[in-house]
């Protein structure tokens, strides 16, 4: 059973990791999704811009919700085959341009359950290396999408000497020591209402090394439990919150203003909590 938060106001601790606000699916509403999200305690959103086609897109949004939307920004691993290794170098300079308003590098990764060609599959290591490296640069946190090759983009990590390493989603049961060990941080999702794994995963890794993020507009609670069509949102992220504190047993106020602290030093959000 989920238990029900009392008193959302009190607290408003939430920030919402991981989530993707400048998709068409919000064209017409978004100043309501904002206030939604405002209204059940969020606090902030990382808003993260994966395809060159959204850059601007998302570079407005946080002009426009100034102090609320912050944004990351990388060239997703499943769309390697539609740019050349040119092409993928502009699109990173295009991002480094854009640097002063960025918090983050991401998501970046290995997909090799979308890509399947060996050819691609060397293009993404490459281009993984690559967003490493600007993370580097521009001394940037890096959040990462992997998907069917955890082993290789553990072993990419572990080399990358990056100290800021966030893994959205991640549903790596067999490397959470790894994990753990190297002080990087996950961000859970609405997968946790459905999946085993990833609730086993909530069970072992301290609430410390844990931000909540809905992944929205995808990922929402009702297609997950109901496969009802339905856009997900930030506020969600309530819900994640609740049922972390079920699966840990601990109270509403712990994840929230813990989880809200980690993504806050994470990706140094200027916001107060
Ligand atoms: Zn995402």
């Amino acid at each position: 059973m989920v238990r029900k938060c009392r008193n959302v106001k009190k607290f408003e601790k939430m920030i919402d990791a991981h989530c993707h606000l400048e998709q068409e699916d919000y064209k017409n509403d978004l100043k309501q999704v904002i206030e939604n999200s405002k209204k059940e305690g969020v606090k902030a959103v990382v808003n993260c811009v994966t395809h060159p086609s959204q850059f601007e897109r998302a570079f407005q949004l946080i002009e426009e919700f100034k102090d609320y939307v912050f944004y990351e920004a990388a060239l997703h691993p499943e769309y390697i085959e539609e740019f050349n290794d040119e092409q993928i170098l502009e699109i990173l300079n295009t991002i480094k341009n854009k640097s002063k308003k960025l918090v983050g590098i991401g998501e970046t990764g290995l997909d090799f359950y979308w890509v399947k060609d060996e050819v691609q599959r060397k293009r993404q290591i490459e281009m993984f290396s690559q967003h490493i490296e600007l993370a580097k640069e521009l001394n940037l946190p890096l959040t990462i999408h992997c998907r069917n090759a955890n082993k290789q983009c553990l072993k990419i990590l572990e080399k990358s000497d990056i100290d800021k390493i966030h893994w959205h989603m991640f549903g790596a049961e067999e490397y959470i020591k790894q994990v753990i060990d190297n002080n990087w941080l996950i961000s859970v999702g609405p997968i946790i209402l459905v999946s085993k794994k990833h609730r086993r995963i909530v069970e072992k890794v301290p609430l410390e090394l844990i931000m909540l993020e809905t992944d929205a507009p995808w990922m929402s609670p009702n297609w997950l439990l109901r496969k009802e069509k339905e856009r997900n949102e930030p506020k969600t992220i309530k819900i994640v919150a609740e049922k972390i504190a079920e699966i840990k047993e601990i109270e509403f106020e712990d994840v929230w203003k813990t989880c809200g602290k980690n993504a806050k030093k994470f990706f140094s959000l200027p916001v107060s909590l």
